[in-house]
């Protein structure tokens, strides 16, 4: 069975599993103590792996993962409170008045 995802990162391993249990998906960690020799050994032989435990739920799970992948979506545009300018959502402040954004 090919793993879900593999890496150097046991957090990032961590977390994708938390991820996937809350979703009812269960899978286990192969290589997670071998993980922590990374730089010792060839990086082919110590990464951490996520497998499923039925592999039945690979395509749920590969779209979660490519959920928790994506950036988060850009911040919606907002009007400022104090001149009534519509500003995209990466401002933080009104490029007109300067007001702060308020939500
Ligand atoms: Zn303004």
């Amino acid at each position: 069975m090919r793993p879900l995802l593999v890496s150097l990162n046991l957090l990032e391993i961590h977390h994708l599993r938390n991820v996937l249990e809350v979703e009812g998906i269960r899978c286990w960690i192969k290589n997670e103590l071998l993980s922590r020799l990374a730089g010792e050994i060839p990086f082919t032989e110590c990464a951490a792996e996520l497998h499923l435990v039925h592999e039945r739920d690979r395509p749920r799970a590969e779209a979660l993962l490519e959920v928790w992948r994506r950036p988060p979506p850009p911040a919606s545009a907002w009007t400022c409170a104090a001149c009534g300018e519509l500003l995209e959502g990466q401002f933080g402040a009104c490029w007109k008045c300067g007001a702060a954004r308020k939500d």
